[in-house]
């Protein structure tokens, strides 16, 4: 018998997950496990993936202007797509203006609004680790980042001997993660469907609040979704072709796994193993850029969520009937391109990364409450376009490199 692709199974899998959870929510207790014993696969081998990963991908570019310019291309790239993803955000909520009008008896209370207000030279400063070992332990990912890689540069700055042992050590170690990851990757379908059935019977409890909720917040949940498409299907795919001579048909065709993964689990790290698998495998993008663009990507170049950020606190504005000046709608889009920034990439990160916005242009921060029952159904839109446009920076500077990409 033929064997189903892995992506189709996994579709399969989100079908039948929407199914059991709306019509077996009861029964989401006894699956629920799987996507448990997935997730923590997953994680299990984030952080060894990424050290291996950055510290081979670093240590076999070699020549410092050869990372300088992979770095300043990543950089860019990560740059623009945010922005422009920001703009589309901006452009939906001012013609659709969701928040005119809206109910504003419908605020929840949100924990935790003020801890993400922290301030952004901290952040900058935290990069360098006092101890790898605790930045380790509490998977504190722009650290691990910055110790890989001046770990990979520094092997190339040793001796022959030394330098060849490690670098033979780091690339059968990360050899050894991928393994590890092809096998957890297997299980994908199960997780997925335990994962969907939990959150489709979540939402479900309620079936009568649920879809008070949506048809409240449909303009505003169609102005993200809307936005959402237009930055996945008409500004990435120009860029893909522009500025790599990549077919957009071919590149999501081999990223529908970790697609529909983010789309699944609402984060871009869990997705992490399966993105750098697609892109090498599938696109034949060399592990010399990819080590380097995605553990990035995942944790910095957050479109969906920059777009996110922006269109949410335009919506609360305008439910608050605060009209924003011009001055201070480009605070609006610089704050969220920080916010994405300072996003983690876990579930509904993004909802709390909000006060940053809010505050700068001193929009109440109980607003976030107006958003709080949407923003589950948005996590797994804007995730899945974060990691879509990881996918997307790789596979251009891989062609820029002059990598010669093959898609399956
Ligand atoms: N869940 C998103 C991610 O992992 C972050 C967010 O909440 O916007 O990419």
């Amino acid at each position: 018998m033929r064997k189903i692709e892995l992506h189709w199974q996994i579709l399969i899998a989100l079908i039948l997950g929407v199914l059991f959870g709306i019509f077996f929510p009861a029964a989401v207790g006894y699956t629920a496990w799987v996507g448990d014993l997935f997730l923590r696969g997953l994680k299990m081998i984030i952080i060894p993936l990424i050290l291996a990963s950055i510290i081979t991908g670093v240590a076999n570019i070699g020549d410092v202007n050869d990372l300088g310019k992979l770095g300043i291309k990543t950089l860019m790239y990560y740059l623009t797509t945010s922005l422009l993803a920001i703009i589309t955000g901006l452009f939906f909520v001012n013609i659709i203006q969701p928040g005119a009008g809206a109910d504003l008896g419908f605020v929840n209370e949100v924990d935790g609004l003020e801890a993400a207000t922290g301030s952004f030279g901290k952040t900058l400063i935290n990069i360098i680790p006092t101890n790898i070992f605790n930045s380790l332990a509490n998977a504190e990912m722009l650290s691990i980042i910055f110790f890989a890689i001046i770990s990979g540069y520094f092997i190339t700055r040793l001796p022959d001997n030394h330098r060849n042992k490690l670098t033979s050590l780091a690339n059968a170690g990360f050899e050894l993660m991928m393994k590890i990851t092809s096998f957890i990757i297997a299980f994908t379908p199960l997780g997925v469907f335990a994962i969907i059935a939990g959150v489709v019977a979540e939402q479900a409890g309620d079936r009568g609040a649920l879809i008070e909720t949506a048809s409240r917040m449909g303009l505003y949940m169609l102005c993200v979704i809307g936005a959402l498409a237009v930055h996945a299907f008409v500004t990435l795919p120009l860029l893909l072709r522009f500025a790599g001579g990549i077919s957009a048909v071919k590149h999501y065709k081999a990223m529908s796994t970790p697609l529909l993964t983010a789309f699944s689990t609402s984060s871009s790290s869990a997705t992490l193993p399966l993105t750098i698998t697609a892109v090498e495998e599938k696109a034949g993008v060399s592990n010399k850029v990819s080590s380097f663009v995605l553990p990035l990507g995942a944790t910095i170049n957050m479109d969906g969520t920059a777009l996110y950020e922006c269109v949410a606190a335009m919506f609360i504005a305008q439910a608050y009937g605060i009209e924003l000046s011009v001055g201070q709608q480009v605070i609006v889009v610089f704050t969220a391109l920080l916010a994405s920034i300072g996003a983690a990439g876990i579930p509904m990160a993004g909802l709390v990364m909000i006060s940053v916005v809010l505050s700068a242009v001193g929009l109440p921060l109980e607003g976030v409450g107006l958003i709080l029952a949407v923003d589950r159904i948005l996590d797994m839109f804007r995730t899945t376009v974060n990691v879509l446009s990881d996918s997307c920076g790789a596979a251009i500077i891989a062609a820029r490199e002059g990598e010669h990409l093959k898609y399956e």
